[in-house]
């Protein structure tokens, strides 16, 4: 039944406890941040930023961040990736169209592409959603690696540590 907007209820929380085993949310006031410990170099000119790295569903939500012309390797994602453009543009060396600044991206699961980002443009960040794994391949397919939530998280406490913002950091995006 609709609440009419004068009803008490309507502006009422919800007062029941949430689930004793439910997460605790994650709120990342300035997730575009300008602290540079917060980025983890990936490549050369290639870094991300962690926000959610879900180790119980095997994703990780992330803001990619190239500066200058870079490339992310030539990758295949057997599970789906959503993406969204929050600054520049680029494209995959295997499609013909270009993701720019407000362009929301769903790469399907068999996608198998490399991000290249143009000369011309200074910096890049997307935040991403990557789920399960992305296999690092050769122009044939062969295996060169892969990435995993498990990866990043390792990833991140390495670079934290080498910051000095300690191993421990990292945990806050965990789930
Ligand atoms: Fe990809």
């Amino acid at each position: 039944m609709p609440l009419e907007a004068d009803d008490a209820n309507a502006v009422t929380p919800y007062q029941l406890p949430f689930p004793k085993d439910a997460q605790d949310e994650i709120v990342i006031p300035d997730a575009i941040s300008g602290d540079e410990r917060l980025w983890v170099p990936q490549a050369e000119n290639v870094s991300f930023r962690p926000l959610c790295l879900n180790r119980s569903q095997g994703y990780w939500m992330n803001l990619l961040r190239v500066r200058k012309s870079g490339v992310l390797s030539r990758h295949r994602h057997p599970q789906p990736v959503h993406g969204f453009v929050l600054k520049g543009r680029w494209h995959y060396l295997e499609h013909d169209w270009e993701a720019r600044e407000g362009s929301y991206v769903f790469e399907p699961p068999g996608e198998t592409h490399t991000l290249v980002v143009p000369d011309d443009v200074d910096e890049m960040i997307t935040y991403f959603q990557v789920n399960g794994v992305m296999i690092y391949v050769d122009p044939w397919g062969k295996v060169m690696g892969y990435e995993d939530v498990f990866t990043k998280i390792d990833m991140c406490r390495n670079h934290y540590t080498e910051v000095g913002l300690g191993e421990d950091y990292v945990d806050r995006f965990i789930r």
